[in-house]
């Protein structure tokens, strides 16, 4: 079955006894049993409740791997992932990461005694480089934030599987349907199901699904042991979100588009990037290995005081953190969402001061650069 046929059928009941086309809302802590030692599968729910379960394996079948587990956020997802090393393992890790998994590695983990070389994952042989003999895992994003970084998936998981490395992709920016990472022979994925998935800006969540079963095996262990579970309302949502992934993406995607090269041609803006425009350097791979370029935009003002300009008069497109749903917005990463990398990091990266975020929604295209071209007129002389 193609994405858009799973994805829309995602919770589909075929019980007989109500007819029910969507799965109910569970919203119970525990399962009385049948009898002792018997059990309906269910007994409690941070074990296991069927909203969250029809979640699970929807994205398990999105993704076509073996199993899906859902997290009350992709920051508890990641962290569950974090607790299948131990003491002394060494993980590589995209060096223009997520703020938000850059605290945790660093905050948190650190003083449990994970260490994280940051790479460049764009670049195959810096991975290779930074392997030591201690290096247990490799996590990448496939689309980087805010730069839109692209990983050559494919040739990093030779990589993984030459040096038994676990192979784990944060492919919140692209999902499962613009990116098969289990095709492409990675072993994890995980998801701010905030984002794209869950989709409309509403609901926080974490997804993660495996493709080997022992692995799973594992990984349920955690997510059960730490229990920072998806509660069945935030299951519903985030099912009711995927079953128009595949719509929406398309839309959002056909607008980012169109509004990263009209950037790309407007004199007061510097660099663009967008995975989308040819001379990108992630073009050609997405193009071979994907299915789409995403709806993230990163583009570069020509002087700091647009950047105030942008973000208090853009009408259509809000000012503020997140991305990936119906509506568009727009952020400063240097100051919002990078805050906790360090300054010269940041320079180095090329988060600077004139870079601005776009997560592009599913409004009419045309409407989104008209308020983009009246954001940056504003206060000009006439
Ligand atoms: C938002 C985000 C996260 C964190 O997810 P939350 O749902 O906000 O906890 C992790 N990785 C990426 C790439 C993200 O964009």
């Amino acid at each position: 079955m193609k994405v858009a046929t799973t994805a829309a059928h995602i919770g589909l009941q075929r019980e007989s006894r109500t007819g029910a086309v969507t799965v109910p809302i569970y919203q119970t802590a525990t399962f009385r049993h049948p009898g002792l030692g018997q059990s309906t599968g269910y007994d409690y729910s941070r074990s296991g409740n069927p909203t969250r379960q029809a979640l699970e394996e929807g994205l398990a079948q999105l993704e076509g791997g073996c199993r899906g587990f859902a997290y009350a956020s992709g920051m508890a997802a990641i962290t569950s992932l974090m607790f299948l090393f131990s003491q002394g393992d060494h993980l590589i890790v995209t060096e223009d990461l997520y703020g938000g998994s850059y605290r945790l590695f660093e905050k948190t983990f650190l003083q449990f005694g994970l260490t994280f070389s940051y790479v460049d994952t764009s670049d195959v042989a810096a991975v290779e480089a930074a392997i030591r003999p201690n290096t247990k895992a490799l996590f990448v994003e496939s689309l980087t934030n805010p730069l839109l970084k692209v990983a050559d998936i494919a040739a990093l998981s030779a990589l993984c599987k030459k040096h038994s490395l676990l192979h784990i992709v944060d492919n919140t920016f692209l999902t499962p349907y613009l990116l098969r990472s289990f095709d492409l022979g990675a072993d994890i994925t995980v998801y701010s199901g905030s984002k794209y998935l869950a989709g409309h800006n509403d609901t926080v969540c974490g997804l993660v699904a495996v493709k080997d079963p022992a692995l799973a095996e594992k990984v349920y262990f955690h997510q059960n042991g730490i229990g920072a579970v998806l509660g069945p309302q935030d299951s519903f949502l985030t099912i009711r979100g995927m079953k128009t992934l595949t719509l929406r993406m398309e839309r959002q995607q056909e607008n980012a588009q169109a509004v990263a090269e009209w950037l790309f041609t407007h004199p007061r803006v510097g660099k663009v990037y967008y995975p989308g425009l040819p001379d990108h350097p992630g073009h050609r791979i997405l193009k071979e290995r994907g299915n789409g370029f995403g709806a993230m935009i990163a583009f570069e003002v020509t002087e700091p005081q647009l950047v105030d300009r942008l973000l208090m008069n853009t009408r259509v497109i809000s000012f503020a953190e997140s991305l990936g749903g119906v509506e568009s917005l727009i952020t400063f990463p240097q100051v919002q969402t990078h805050a906790d990398i360090e300054p010269e990091t940041l320079d180095r990266l090329g988060i600077n001061h004139l870079l601005l975020r776009l997560s592009v929604g599913i409004e009419d295209k045309d409407d989104l650069i008209a308020d983009l071209a009246q954001a940056f007129e504003e206060g000009e002389p006439a």
